[in-house]
């Protein structure tokens, strides 16, 4: 047991790995200390990330389904307008709400919150900068860093977060930009671009990879670009920035091949950088005590989360593995369990990822590509949204579902569905996967009609058998 002044467990930043670590320790009767610097807790995630916009994507998507669904449901009006700080006020009541939420959960597990800075003075002490302006030194035998990621920028460009903004300032936009660039077509990039092209900007993403979100399974991939193509999103694949000017009223990009060859411009009222994360270390006195970082900055880990030094660990953005908010708090539980000398586990094959653009793309497991790599003899079956009923009732049909099974056992290696609510439908197959399940356990497991999930059932059917609907 610790003593009066020290606790068992430290954690270093209070996102979706920390707050949840902390929130874990205690629960299982650990003295726990939080230290965040932010003010807030919950993280980028909370703050900057997942929840503000999910907020713009879901208000951007009523106001685009008004304008364009509505009619044809015979639901009409004489007038229809965006309120963007109305909007935004929304999306901040969401926010602070969600992160106040999070510090009475601190009170209610006894968890102690320092608000500050945190660096390493020795392996087993943090002292703290705090908020208030003084400082503090916190001590534990277990010291869990979850001090996660942060924008990464490109050379040559300036973030200033008002015409070159990263996700941040693309969430809090005073003004709809006319004609909004997206560097990186990743999933944060196409969600925000999504919001903002919902809302009536025009809006043009680069891409220096021949594709858009590679981790994607590629028919999914086409199918999904083509649907947002037809949102008016154009795509600039294969192609680099060599250089922006935003001296001017607009923003003005010098763009190339990216195997070189001629140079165009573009014109931008507001560029959105959204070329990736990197884990964010800075200040934290990693070198005081001698954690190892790799070349991409990030701080590798044993089975147990255990740094190379000995009572110090490491969760979330920070080390490798995606860099996705259910990951972190997936990390964050296992942690404490090998901390409180019990058996944690995560598996990292069968992390669920979404873009959750309209419609939706969630995957889970192998891609095709990656299966035919591993060179096993697999089947496929697929359905389409437009023989669900459901989605036709609703007249929201667009998208499929993809299974992939190993065609001697039938067990499932890969799902991937576009939907309006793949975020959500994923899940019965990422059950079915943490559990071995075989195509057939989902085919003959009864789905209540009218549900989008029905798809499911018949793309499991279609991988061994004949669907019904098709
Ligand atoms: P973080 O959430 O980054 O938290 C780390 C915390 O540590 C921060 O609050 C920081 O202030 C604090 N900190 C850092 N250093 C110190 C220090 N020295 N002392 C004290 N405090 C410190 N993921 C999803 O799964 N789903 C999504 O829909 C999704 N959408 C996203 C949208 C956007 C626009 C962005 C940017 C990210 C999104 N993510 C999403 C990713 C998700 O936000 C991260 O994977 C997640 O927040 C990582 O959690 P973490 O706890 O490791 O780190």
């Amino acid at each position: 047991a610790a003593a009066a002044d020290e606790n068992d467990v430290v954690v270093i930043g209070g996102g979706p790995g920390g707050y949840v670590a902390a929130i874990k320790a205690a629960q299982m009767g650990l003295k726990t200390t939080c230290i965040e610097k932010r003010g807030t807790l919950g993280g980028t995630c909370l703050n900057v990330g997942c929840i503000p916009s999910k907020a713009l994507l879901h208000s951007s998507h009523m106001y685009h389904e008004a304008k364009h669904a509505f009619p044809s449901h015979g639901v009409k009006f004489s007038q229809l307008e965006i309120d963007l700080p109305a909007m935004m006020a929304q999306k901040d009541k969401a926010v602070s709400g969600l992160t106040r939420g999070i510090e009475g959960l601190f009170k209610k597990n006894k968890v102690n919150y320092v608000k500050g800075f945190g660096k390493f003075v020795s392996p087993s002490e943090v002292s703290v900068d705090t908020d208030e302006g003084g400082n503090t030194v916190v001590k534990a035998k277990n010291i869990i860093i979850a001090t996660g990621s942060d924008v990464k920028s490109l050379p040559g460009i300036t973030i200033d977060e008002k015409k070159i903004v990263s996700s941040t300032g693309a969430l809090s936009l005073s003004e709809v930009p006319k004609k909004l660039v997206v560097i990186g077509a990743g999933y944060i990039g196409l969600e925000m671009g999504s919001v903002w092209g919902r809302l009536g900007s025009e809006v043009t993403v680069v891409e220096f990879a021949p594709d858009i979100v590679p981790s994607m399974d590629g028919e999914v991939r086409k199918q999904f670009q083509r649907m947002l193509e037809k949102q008016k999103m154009k795509f600039m694949l294969k192609t680099k920035v060599v250089g922006i000017d935003a001296s001017g009223d607009v923003v003005k990009l010098t763009v190339e091949p990216a195997a070189g060859g001629e140079q165009s411009t573009l014109e931008a009222d507001v560029v959105l950088v959204s070329a990736g994360r990197i884990p964010y270390t800075a200040g934290l006195g990693l070198d005081t005590i001698g954690v190892q970082t790799d070349k991409a900055g990030r701080i590798p880990v044993d089975k147990h989360f255990m740094t190379n030094v000995s009572g110090v660990y490491a969760i979330g953005d920070v080390i490798p593995g995606p860099m996705l908010a259910h990951k972190a708090e997936e990390d964050g539980v296992a942690c404490v369990e090998f901390i409180a000398g019990k058996v944690g586990h995560v598996d990292y094959d069968m992390v669920p990822g979404v873009v959750y653009t309209h419609p939706e793309v969630a995957s889970v497991g192998k891609t095709e590509e990656q299966v035919k790599a591993m060179g096993v003899a697999y089947r496929v079956g697929k359905f389409p949204f437009m023989a669900n009923s459901r989605a036709k009732a609703i007249d929201d049909a667009e998208g499929l579902v993809k299974i992939l099974a190993e065609k001697e056992t039938d067990k499932i290696l890969g799902v991937h569905i576009m939907a309006p609510n793949a975020g959500e439908l994923i899940h019965e197959a990422v059950l079915a996967l943490q559990y071995g399940a075989s195509s057939e356990d989902i085919a003959r497991t009864c789905h209540a009609h009218p549900t989008m999930s029905e798809a499911v059932k018949e793309a499991a059917m279609a991988t061994y058998d004949k669907p019904i609907h098709m």
